[in-house]
């Protein structure tokens, strides 16, 4: 046998296609848990006091914050909700 064709059939097959949708799916699903569905973007907050509350009811997610009885919600300034105690007011 001559050489070249020798060669020729030590050459290994070739490799079996992977079809490409096989190719692009991988094994499991990789979720990327630092951005979830739902992210909480606190936007512009509209505090408004509720009994011993200030709730906001300008966000999607309405939240809230616990004031207690000795607190009041006296305006709102660009860092948020201004909170004064009664005794600040001379309410006591
Ligand atoms: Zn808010």
């Amino acid at each position: 046998m001559p050489y070249e064709e020798l060669s020729e059939k030590l050459e290994t097959p070739p490799k079996q296609e992977i079809p490409k949708e096989q190719q692009d799916k991988p094994l499991f699903e990789e979720k990327d848990i630092k951005s979830p569905d739902f992210k909480f973007v606190p936007g512009n907050h509209l505090w408004k006091q509720q009994g011993y509350y200030i709730v906001c009811y300008g966000c999607e997610l309405e939240h809230a914050v616990w004031l207690g009885p000795d607190k009041l919600m006296v305006g709102v300034n660009d860092k948020g909700p201004i909170i004064k105690t009664r005794k600040e007011l001379g309410m006591v």
